[in-house]
C-alpha cells in the first residue's frame, strides 16, 4: 500500500528561525502539498543549554507569516498540540534500552577527565581525527570492556553514564538522497555517538530517529549540514528494525556567504543589507547582555509573498519564463 506523504519540519528552539529554516520549511511545505500529504511541526529541545525561550512561539509567528501552513503540531491545547521533544523523554528511553539489549549500544561511564585523556593521546599519536569509535573504546570504561557485575553495580550506584550506539568496525554504509544520490560511507569514519545523555535526554540523533519513525514520516528534507549524520540514522534504522519504513532522504545546499565559505549569518545580512529573519527579534547581546532588535522582513515592509518567492527560487528555476507563483 502506498504511505501517505508525511514530512516534518523539526527546528531547534535555540535563537530566531533564519532565512535558511524558512527555506527548509518551505521545501516541505512544497514537497507536501504537490504530493497531497501533509507537514507536521516538531519542536527538537533536548538540548536544555541551548533553549531559548520565546524561540518557539517566533517559529510559529514566522512560518504563519510566510504563509506555510502545518498540519500537526502547532495547535496550542488541539488534537494536534505542539510536539515536544522534551515531553517525550520516556519513549526514547525506552528504545535506547532496546538497543543495548540487542547488543548495538552500550552504556559508557567516562568521566569528562577520561575523554579529554584520550583525545590527548589521540592527538599525540597524530590521529587525524580524534573519536570514541570501534578502536579507541575498548580502553575506555564502558559495558564493553568492564565486568557485568561492575557495571550493574556502577548502575546501581548512580555513576553518571551515557548510553552509545555501537557502530561496526568495518561497513559501508549506503542510501540515496533524493538531491545527492547515493551517498557511501565507511563506518570507521563513525564516532560512538552518544544516544542518551548523562541527565537523561535523549540526543538529536536519537530522538530524531525516533520521532520519524513514530511520526510516520516519508521524507527527511532538511540542511545539508546534516548530510555527516544521516549515516549514523541509517544505521539506527537498521539496529531499531525499521529499514523497511526508513524515509527518504532530501539534503538541501545552505544558503551561503556571498564569497561561499559558510553559513550566511546574520552579520552578513547587516552588510548586505537585507535581513536574515522573517519577523523583527528582540534578543540579547551574547557579550554585553544588552537587549537588540534585529530587523525582519515583516517590518521592513516586504509582503511575504516576495519573501516567498525570492526564497524559493534561490539557486535554481523551474526553467519556464514564470517569475511569480502563488
Ligand atoms: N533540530 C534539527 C535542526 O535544528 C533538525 C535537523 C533535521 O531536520 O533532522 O536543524
Amino acid at each position: 500500500m502506498e504511505r501517505e506523504v508525511r514530512v516534518r519540519f523539526a527546528p531547534s528552539p535555540t535563537g530566531p528561525l533564519h532565512i535558511g529554516g524558512v527555506r527548509t520549511a518551505l521545501y516541505n511545505y512544497l514537497l507536501a502539498r504537490k504530493l497531497g500529504g501533509k507537514m507536521l511541526l516538531r519542536i527538537e529541545d533536548t538540548d536544555q543549554n541551548r533553549f531559548v525561550p520565546g524561540a518557539e512561539q517566533y517559529i510559529m509567528d514566522s512560518l504563519r507569516w510566510c504563509g506555510i501552513e502545518i498540519d500537526e503540531g502547532i495547535e496550542q491545547g488541539g488534537p494536534h498540540a505542539p510536539y515536544r521533544q522534551s515531553e517525550r523523554k520516556p519513549m526514547y528511553r525506552q528504545y535506547a534500552d532496546q538497543l543495548i539489549q540487542a547488543g548495538h549500544a552500550y552504556y559508557a561511564f567516562d568521566t569528562p577527565e577520561d575523554l579529554d585523556a584520550m583525545r590527548a593521546r589521540l592527538t599525540a599519536a597524530k590521529v587525524p581525527n580524534p573519536q570514541y569509535n570501534s578502536i579507541t573504546r575498548a580502553q575506555m570504561r564502558n559495558s564493553l570492556t568492564l565486568p557485568a557485575e561492575e557495571v550493574t553495580q556502577l548502575l546501581e550506584s548512580g555513576t553518571p553514564y551515557v548510553i552509545r550506539l555501537k557502530v561496526p568496525r568495518k561497513e559501508e554504509i549506503r542510501f540515496n538522497d533524493l538531491i545527492r544520490g547515493w551517498v557511501v560511507v565507511h563506518s570507521s569514519s563513525i564516532d560512538d555517538k552518544v544516544l542518551m545523555k548523562s541527565d537523561g535526554m535523549p540526543t538529536y540523533h536519537l530522538a530524531n530517529i525516533v520521532d520519524d519513525h513514530l511520526m510516520e514520516i516519508t521524507h527527511v528534507i532538511r540542511g545539508e549540514e546534516w548530510l555527516p549524520s544521516a549515516p549514523l540514522h541509517v544505521l539506527l534504522y537498521r539496529y531499531l528494525g525499521w529499514e523497511s519504513t526508513m524515509p527518504q532522504f532530501a539534503h538541501l545546499p545552505l544558503l551561503l556567504k556571498p564569497d561561499g565559505t559558510g553559513k550566511l549569518s546574520k552579520r552578513d545580512g547587516d552588510k548586505l543589507g537585507f535581513p536574515v529573519f522573517p519577523l523583527e527579534f528582540h534578543g540579547k547581546d551574547a557579550e554585553t547582555g544588552e537587549p537588540t532588535v534585529s530587523s525582519g522582513y515583516r517590518e521592513s515592509g516586504y509582503l511575504p509573498e516576495a519573501f516567498i518567492n525570492f526564497l524559493a527560487f534561490l539557486g535554481w528555476n523551474p526553467g519556464t519564463q514564470q517569475e511569480l507563483f502563488t
